[in-house]
């Protein structure tokens, strides 16, 4: 974490130290919220919509912060203590950490796209950490504030700090990556999740490929290939190197021989070795994110030996792909950490193509936050559910009912169950369910479809 003292600190912000008398007071890390707080940290006293940081400050003091952040324009600053008043204490906040950034040698690794940043930086951070130090976002803490806090809390010693970029809007993710100047960056891929904040696929390509305005000149960009939407704006990108990964050959990385089981996927990268790899995560759209990983460790000349210990030891984060024993013998796969189109159909297809002798059942809710097509993007998943591979459908939620219309079109009404009550559901789900089944929970976060899986696993 940052180590300075407030003499440093104050000039790493660029502000005037009005407290001279407080100026070698040591600074480490630093918090917003006094409930996380530890002796010693920086307060930063945040105006948020619903509280203001700057009531908190008394508190701060007593659990042992060593100074704070105070924002000019609201009175009554503590007196006599160590209090650096700034113009706008979040800017302050992204401006230490930036500042600690360009002190700092470690090189930076960003990762943005509409789904799998999460799952991209677990797996560089696994593969990463056979050679270097490394320090990553923790969870989900992505956006203009756990950005800033992540680089803080990377040590000095850190050699690789990989950092996920998440946005919901125009403007963000170039406000991330001023920040944290990284010198590789990763986009995942292209979806629709805030398609109703940004409008089209192309804006939301668009507001990703601002990752590119804090690379240096000949920092490398990877991205996926098989995305036209960045193929076109990425070629005029000259200034940068740029590889792709994608499933066929016209990429710098692709995989074949894919195998895909419960427990993880195998796969051949060709160039790198003849032996299969095996990610101990399921479904083509995890090797897809593999693949950038591996573009990212061959940039850092990190060996084949390295990458491939590395891919087999990533774990994920809560509700990526959990799989749990059912009832009755089912098995019972929860991604229901959300849902957006793309993201509903990478684990969808995965199920399908699963090599195992189960029968397939998948219990879908409503992807939010999609805009205008919002109906007409539940149809089509209804639509391409394949009913040779599928046996049951249940859908939960005003706009998943759409998956069962659009599904109703190819398959049986009698292997369609549509409900907006979860016990409802959960109790004709047991009632179908025999045993041998595999079954798929995926829906938005706020959706709080968990609540059907605990009600289906064995106790
Ligand atoms: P958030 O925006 O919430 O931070 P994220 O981009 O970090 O999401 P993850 O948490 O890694 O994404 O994955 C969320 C879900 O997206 C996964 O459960 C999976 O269903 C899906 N997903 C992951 N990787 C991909 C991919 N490359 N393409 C399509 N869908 C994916
Ligand atoms: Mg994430």
């Amino acid at each position: 974490m940052i180590k300075c003292t407030l003499g440093q600190l104050a000039k790493m912000i660029n502000v005037e130290n009005d407290v001279m008398e407080f100026q070698n007071i040591e600074i480490a890390g630093v918090s917003f919220d006094t409930r996380l707080i530890e002796p010693g940290n920086l307060f930063v006293a945040l105006i948020g919509d619903a509280n203001d940081g700057h009531k908190y400050v008394d508190i701060a003091f007593e659990k042992g912060a060593a100074a704070v952040l105070w924002q000019k324009d609201v009175p009554n600053p503590p007196k006599n203590k160590p209090v650096l008043q700034v113009e706008d204490t979040l800017r302050a906040l992204q401006d230490l950490a930036h500042s600690y950034r360009k002190q700092n040698s470690a090189k930076v690794i960003a990762i943005t796209g509409s789904n799998g940043k999460t799952t991209t930086k677990d797996i560089v951070a696994a593969v990463f950490s056979e050679d270097y130090k490394v320090h990553k976002t923790d969870g989900n803490f992505n956006n203009h504030i756990g950005l800033p806090l992540t680089i803080l809390a990377m040590e000095e010693t850190t050699e690789i700090a990989i950092l996920e970029m998440g946005m919901s809007g125009k403007g963000e993710i170039a406000l991330l990556t001023r920040i944290a100047e990284p010198d590789a960056a990763i986009i995942t891929n292209i979806g629709e999740a805030h398609l109703q904040d940004l409008g089209s696929r192309e804006a939301i390509a668009d507001a990703k490929l601002e990752i590119v305005e804090g690379l240096p000149k000949n920092g490398l960009l990877i991205y996926p290939g098989n995305e036209p939407l960045l193929v076109k704006k990425v070629s005029s990108l000259k200034q940068f190197n740029t590889c792709t990964f994608g499933e066929t050959s016209e990429n710098d990385i692709y995989a074949i021989d894919i195998t895909i089981e419960e427990n993880g996927s195998n796969f051949i990268v060709p160039g790198l070795s003849d032996e299969p790899l095996f990610l101990p995560i399921s479904g083509k759209h995890n090797i897809m994110n593999a693949l950038a990983a591996i573009l990212a460790a061959k940039e850092f000349l990190i060996s084949p030996t390295s990458i491939r210990a590395g891919l087999k030891s990533v774990k994920l984060s809560n509700m990526r792909m959990e799989w749990h024993d059912g009832i009755k013998g089912t098995r019972i796969l929860n991604d229901a950490y959300n849902a957006s189109p793309t993201a509903m159909r990478a684990v969808i297809s995965m199920v399908e193509k699963l090599a195992d002798e189960r029968e397939k059942i998948v219990v879908l809710g409503d992807m939010l936050e999609l805009g205008e097509k919002e109906v007409e993007f539940h149809e089509q998943i209804g639509e391409e559910l394949n009913p040779d591979k599928i046996k049951y459908v249940f859908t939960y939620g005003p706009l998943a009912k759409h998956i069962a219309s659009g599904a109703r079109l190819h398959f049986p009404d009698e292997r369609i169950f549509e409900f907006n009550d979860k016990e409802k559901l959960i109790n004709v789900l047991n009632e179908k369910v025999e045993g041998n089944e595999l079954i798929l929970f995926k829906a938005s976060r706020g959706v709080k479809l968990e609540e059907v899986v605990n009600a289906m696993l064995v106790r």
